[in-house]
């Protein structure tokens, strides 16, 4: 199965790992250019 995960946060990177252990196929959309948004310090 096939899942978008919008937004690369850590909310959503947490999530895409998670559900990609899980085996599903993961593509995860960011609008901006790098990844991390707020949690990066
Ligand atoms: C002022 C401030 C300072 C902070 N400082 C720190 C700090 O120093 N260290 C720390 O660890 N945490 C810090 N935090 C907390 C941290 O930002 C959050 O706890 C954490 O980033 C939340 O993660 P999130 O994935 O839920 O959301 P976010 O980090 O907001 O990630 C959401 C992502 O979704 C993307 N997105 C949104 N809409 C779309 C769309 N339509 N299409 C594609 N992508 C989209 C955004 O671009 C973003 O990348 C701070 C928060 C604030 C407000």
């Amino acid at each position: 199965m096939k899942v978008a995960v919008v937004g690369a946060g850590i909310g959503g990177l947490a999530a895409a790992i998670r559900l990609r252990v899980l085996g599903y196929d993961v593509a995860v959309y960011e609008k901006n250019a790098t990844v991390g948004a707020g949690a990066i310090s």
